[in-house]
């Protein structure tokens, strides 16, 4: 395989080019090199592709800084990637990030008034899970349910009734589209619209298989095992491949896009591979110091509270946090801040204690307490 250019290459552009300037270097690329205006050219169709590859990672933020920091090494997912094959980082579709550039180029979509004979790729579906905290740390294995469109077996998807074929839409003599040339004040005005007979496909049933009233699918209710690896964020997607919508006229199926939704947890808090905690410890604690138990992802760990902790005081718990998705070897860690309780209610021989204590300490003032000192100024 040839070694892969650099993306910015590819688009033309300096490695601290904006969004928009990289929106623009690829808009340009893709009007020279789009398929739809270079039919049969190989060449063309590479640098089409090379191209959108390129501005599908450098027009996603968190792509991008993945392709800035680890190169192509990134997106491959091969030996030693560690997690990334057949991951959607994004969220996001390619569908969504190309659809307004080529809304821009061709007016409207992708697809649309293109010949709706060749192979077309089915559309992705998206679902979701709900997952725990915990899970989301250490991964899961979770079985989700969705409809799922297969082809027709009675018709083999294309609608008709067995025994007959869809036959060429005389309507648009096959085209899919009708134009249509109106005579107006400033001469001819040429106008093109999908046949509304048959929807663009150039085909028309004229006997609808009665097991998918002419579809082509069956919707049946499939269950699909997802592997959720450890790491996973709020938000962040697993891609099925080829678990989506099935294709049209030999098109491969698109993926299942599954977004992992995750629980918030009453006592920690995440953000990338740190976790975050609150401690409470007596007064007594902060002051003589001495073990506590702290609640980790882990189980309980016990740590040592040093003699004259004050609060608010953060504790870094080594390699108690989240599992790096890119490296499973690597793990964040758990920061705890210890914050001295103040009791809300005493009883009489709980404050007795206290009073003595107090008189105990005269001369040792917080700063806020301390007397002020007379005669001083004179
Ligand atoms: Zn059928
Ligand atoms: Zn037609």
């Amino acid at each position: 395989m040839a070694e892969k250019r650099d993306y910015y290459e590819v688009l033309g552009v300096s490695k601290d080019a904006d969004d928009a300037a990289i929106k623009k270097a690829y808009r340009v690329l893709a009007k020279k090199y789009h398929p739809d205006a270079n039919p049969g050219d190989e060449a063309a169709a590479e640098k089409f592709k090379e191209a959108s590859e390129a501005y599908g990672v450098l027009s996603d933020p968190q792509k991008r800084q993945q392709y800035d920091q680890f190169g192509h090494a990134a997106f491959d997912g091969g030996a030693g990637g560690g997690g990334f094959g057949g991951f959607d980082f994004s969220g996001a579709d390619m569908g969504d990030i190309f659809g307004d550039i080529f809304g821009d180029i061709f007016g409207g979509g992708r697809s649309r008034g293109r010949a709706s004979n060749g192979p077309m790729r089915g559309a992705n579906v998206r679902s979701a899970v709900r997952i725990t905290f915990e899970e989301a740390v250490f991964g899961c294995e979770k079985e989700i349910e969705i409809n799922f469109k297969e082809e027709c077996k009675s018709c083999h998807g294309s609608g008709a009734k067995a025994g007959t074929s869809p036959v060429t839409c005389s309507k648009c003599n096959g085209k899919g589209k009708i134009t249509y040339v109106q005579q107006s004040f400033f001469g001819q005005v040429q106008n093109v619209q999908t046949c509304s007979d048959c929807g663009g496909t150039g085909k028309v049933i004229k006997e609808k298989c009665p097991d998918c009233y002419g579809t082509g699918y069956k919707t049946t209710r499939k269950k699909f095992k997802v592997s959720i690896p450890a790491g996973i964020d709020n938000g962040q997607s697993v891609r099925l491949a080829g678990a989506g919508e099935p294709g049209r006229n030999g098109g491969e199926r698109g993926d299942l896009l599954v977004e992992a939704v995750v629980s918030q947890h009453p006592i920690f808090k995440r953000q990338d591979t740190s976790i975050f905690s609150t401690v409470p410890i007596s007064f007594a604690k902060a002051a003589l110091g001495g073990p506590i138990r702290i609640k980790t992802v882990d189980g309980e760990v016990e740590y040592e509270v040093k003699a004259g902790t004050q609060t608010d005081t953060k504790v870094r718990l080594k390699g108690k946090g989240v599992p790096s998705l890119r490296n499973r070897n690597l793990r964040g860690d758990h920061y705890v801040t210890l914050v001295i309780q103040v009791p809300e209610r005493m009883n009489e021989a709980q404050k007795e204690a206290l009073r003595r204590f107090d008189e105990a300490m005269t001369g040792v003032y917080p700063e806020g307490e301390k007397p002020k000192k007379k005669g001083l100024f004179k």
